[in-house]
């Protein structure tokens, strides 16, 4: 029998490093470690790394210099760095960080237990070669976890697109859409054992199969996962404007499965910086884009993310983000002061703005934001919604779930409730949620 170790697995960034990491903690199993939420009685500590903006780059660093008292006291602790940070630095994170046991890049999930049992009998290694398509399509992360209603599904890798800012496509790769059969096997094991919502992922899934001969498209894809008995609700995330399909556009107000809500990442309000990003549309084909969207799914919330202080962003052009906010009346948004990346096109750029500019834009871009998300909650007062609901709250005594549309609502309730879909009368509209009452 294998002696069962500890594994503290810390995860950072997007949906897409969550995923790998239910996948991380899967393969670990398989060698007897079994996750515990605190580092100093692990055997092993993995850092499961965002590089995507450069402070939490930074932050990976910081844990790490934290770990090497731990290693200190206890020289048996493995710690292992994978995920973004891994794949741009590799083995000089070997060479700058002495306590540091392995290195595992994005394409390399598959090779940890192998690194981890190598790293035990003292063996420092560093894996981050990108792997070619073919052979990274059995290498999906699959999600076995046990619990849960919703659930994330992958469907598609890495990134073609070259946003200018941008360091995915170096650190992820090629796009690769995984096989439509694999996904739609996924998550009719995921219905089986209770699952009742799943949300599609990828950097873009819009064009989820345009790049694999004989794949079904996105909107055929979507139509299939909705026939899958016990699929009470679909969601999928992040869409990219310029591959947004009118097909998919009509999907919202023919699927009663589809839920009432888009994140639709604009980035930028000006048509100068959404050239100069390389986006590929401009701020009109995007309010077009919202417009058909909400005239085919009256009360769609849309979400979206926002770049603050990109080089060249003048006043005006921020002002054109300001008025986008506006225009489209987002539920929420996702604001990021901009942050040069390694091998990025914007890095070179020669008109970067003042730390202290980028940040007071982004506390004006916040303040509108906040009016908008607020004012948008209360509009929900007096409606009933169908609540999904997902777990207790940590508000004592309530349970939570999400309207079709996305926002969290707190209901006091009976647990019991969990899993289940109720209607439920919103009665109160806050800043970060909705509170409910039970329809009787
Ligand atoms: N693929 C998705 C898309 O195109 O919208 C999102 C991927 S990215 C991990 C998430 C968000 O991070 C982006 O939408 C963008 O707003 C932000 N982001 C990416 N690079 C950035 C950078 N260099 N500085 C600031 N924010 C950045
Ligand atoms: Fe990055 Fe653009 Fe790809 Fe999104 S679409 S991951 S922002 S390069």
């Amino acid at each position: 029998m294998i002696k069962e170790k500890l594994l503290y697995l810390q995860t950072f960034g997007c949906q897409m490093n969550v995923s790998d990491s239910e996948k991380i903690a899967g393969l670990l199993k398989d060698i007897g470690y079994r996750p515990t939420n605190d580092s100093s009685l692990a055997d092993l500590i993995i850092l499961n790394t965002c590089s995507v903006r450069a402070r939490a780059e930074e932050k990976v660093y910081n844990h790490l210099v934290q770990y090497k008292g731990l290693k200190r006291k206890r020289p048996k602790i493995l710690i292992g760095v994978g995920g973004c940070v891994a794949q741009q630095e590799g083995e000089r994170l070997l060479l700058n960080i002495p306590h540091l046991d392995f290195v595992f890049g994005t394409h390399n999930l598959h090779l940890l237990p192998e690194l981890v049992l190598s790293a035990e009998k003292g063996e420092r290694q560093s894996e981050t070669d990108f792997i070619d398509n073919d052979s990274r399509l059995d290498l999906f992360p699959v999600d076995n976890s046990t619990n849960g209603v919703s659930r994330f599904v992958t469907v598609m890798q890495g990134c073609d697109n070259f946003c200018s800012y941008c360091i995915v496509p170096y650190v992820r790769g090629r796009e690769i859409s995984r096989r439509s059969a694999d996904i739609l096997e996924e998550i009719s094991q995921l219905a089986a054992k209770g699952v009742k919502e799943v949300t599609l992922l990828g950097q873009n899934v819009n064009s989820y199969g345009l790049k694999s001969n004989g794949e079904l498209d996105f909107v055929t894809l979507l139509r299939q996962v909705s026939e899958i008995p016990g699929i009470e609700r679909l969601r999928f995330t992040t869409s990219h404007p310029k591959d947004f399909s009118r097909q998919l556009i009509d999907c919202f107000g023919e699927m009663p499965k589809l839920c009432k809500h888009v994140h639709l990442p604009a980035q930028a309000g000006s048509n100068a910086v959404l050239s100069a990003m390389n986006r590929g549309y401009s701020r009109e084909e995007y309010l077009s884009l919202i417009g058909q969207l909400k005239a085919v799914s009256p009360g769609i919330q849309i979400t979206g993310d926002i770049i603050v202080g990109f080089p060249g962003e003048t006043e005006t052009d921020f002002q054109e983000t300001l008025s986008l906010l506006e225009e489209v009346r987002y539920t929420d948004v996702f604001s990021f002061i901009y942050s040069k990346r390694p091998e990025t096109k914007a890095a070179g750029y020669s008109d970067h703005i003042s730390q202290k500019e980028k940040q007071m834009r982004l506390d004006r871009l916040l303040a509108m934001q906040r009016k908008i998300t607020l004012e948008n909650n209360r509009s929900f007062e007096g409606s009933v919604q169908e609540v999904l609901v997902e777990g207790e709250s940590r508000r004592g005594g309530q349970i939570y779930g999400r309207i079709s549309g996305n926002r969290i609502v707190n209901i006091t309730a009976n647990p019991a409730l969990v899993g289940q879909m109720v209607k439920v009368t919103i009665t109160r509209g806050e800043q970060n949620s909705l509170q409910g009452e039970l329809c009787n």
